[in-house]
C-alpha cells in the first residue's frame, strides 16, 4: 500500500499549510479530521470527518500528521497506538504528565514529536550546545519569543527546547534555571539562569531569539519563520521517514535530519 496521510486540525493554520503542501507533492491524503463545526464551513473533495476514531480503523497504515491542541492529540496518539498507525505530532504546550503519556505510548507506537519542525531550529538545536560550551561560565543566556496573537501556549514549545537544550549543554536543571518573569527589586541575576520571555502579537508566525551576554560583548542569533511551509514540509517529511522505522522512544526532527 502506498504513503498516505491523516490531516488533524486540517482548518487551523498549519493543518491548512499541510494539506496545501501535501496536495502540491501530490501525496494521498486519506483524511482530514476537525471540529464537526469547523468542518461543516468547509469545501473539500477530501473526505472529512469529526469521529479520528472511525478514520484510524478505515485507514490504519496512514500516518496521522496532528496540529491541535495538547489534549486531543493525547487522544488522537492514544488511539493512534491502538490501531498502529504512525503519528506525527506538532503540537505544542504539553505539560510534563502529558508529555510522559506520550514517551509511554512511544515505546508500542511509531511516534515522533517536534516543537519545531523547520530545518533552521534542527539545525541551530545542533549548534547550542557547541557554542554554549565554548563560551563557558561568563556568558548570560536570554531567549525571547515572538508570535501571533492566537498562540495559546506561552512560552513557545520551540523557547522551550532551545532553552532545555542549552541547560543540557551546561549541566543544569532545567527546572531550576529557567525563569519566565522578571519584576520588581530581583537582585543581581543568578549565574544559572536562563532567561525565556515571550511577546504576543499580530500575525507573527514564529521568531526566536538567543542572546548570550558576556563580558565586553553579545551574541544574538534569531530565527525567524516566514511561512507555515517550513513547518508543513518537516512533517511531511518527518511523516514519510517515520513509516521506516520501528517503535521505542519519541522520534524528533533531529532523528529525521541526521
Ligand atoms: P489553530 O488554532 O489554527 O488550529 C488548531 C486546529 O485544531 C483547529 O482547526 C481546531 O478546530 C482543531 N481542533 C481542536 N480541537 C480538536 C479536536 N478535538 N478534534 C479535531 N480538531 C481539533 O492552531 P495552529 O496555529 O495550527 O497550531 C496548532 C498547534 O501546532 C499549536 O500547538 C502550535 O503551537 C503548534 N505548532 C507547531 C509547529 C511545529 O513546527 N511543531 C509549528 C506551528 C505551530
Amino acid at each position: 500500500m502506498g504513503f498516505s496521510v491523516i490531516i488533524v486540525g486540517s482548518s487551523g493554520r498549519m493543518g491548512k499549510a499541510v494539506i496545501e503542501r501535501a496536495q502540491k507533492q501530490d501525496i494521498t491524503i486519506s483524511a482530514i479530521i476537525d471540529r464537526q463545526e469547523r468542518l461543516s464551513k468547509l469545501q473539500t473533495n477530501i473526505p472529512s470527518s469529526s469521529n479520528y476514531k472511525d478514520i484510524f480503523s478505515k485507514n490504519p497504515t496512514s500516518v496521522v500528521i496532528d496540529f491541535t491542541n495538547p489534549k486531543t492529540s493525547l487522544s488522537l496518539a492514544k488511539e493512534a497506538n491502538k490501531v498502529g498507525n504512525p503519528i506525527i505530532i506538532g503540537t505544542t504546550g504539553f505539560n510534563s504528565s502529558e508529555f510522559d503519556e506520550l514517551k509511554n505510548l512511544a515505546k508500542t507506537s511509531l511516534l515522533f514529536w517536534a516543537s519545531n519542525m523547520s530545518v533552521g531550529i534542527t539545525a541551530l538545536i545542533k549548534l547550542l550546545p557547541q557554542i554554549t560550551k565554548n563560551l563557558g561560565q561568563n556568558y548570560d543566556i536570554d531567549i525571547l519569543e515572538a508570535h501571533h496573537n492566537k498562540k495559546k501556549d506561552a512560552p513557545s514549545g520551540t523557547a522551550i527546547t532551545l532553552a532545555k537544550t542549552i541547560s543540557d549543554a551546561k549541566g543544569w536543571n532545567f527546572e531550576e534555571s529557567s525563569c519566565y518573569h522578571r519584576e520588581g527589586f530581583i537582585g543581581e541575576r543568578p549565574d544559572t539562569e536562563i532567561g525565556i520571555q515571550t511577546i504576543r502579537g499580530g500575525d507573527i508566525i514564529g521568531s526566536h531569539k538567543i542572546y548570550f551576554m558576556g563580558p565586553g560583548e553579545c551574541i544574538e542569533i534569531k530565527h525567524q519563520a516566514l511561512s507555515r511551509e517550513t513547518f508543513a514540509q518537516g512533517a511531511l517529511q518527518a511523516a514519510k521517514w517515520i513509516t521506516q522505522q520501528k517503535p521505542g522512544k519519541i522520534y524528533t526532527m533531529t532523528d529525521v535530519l541526521s
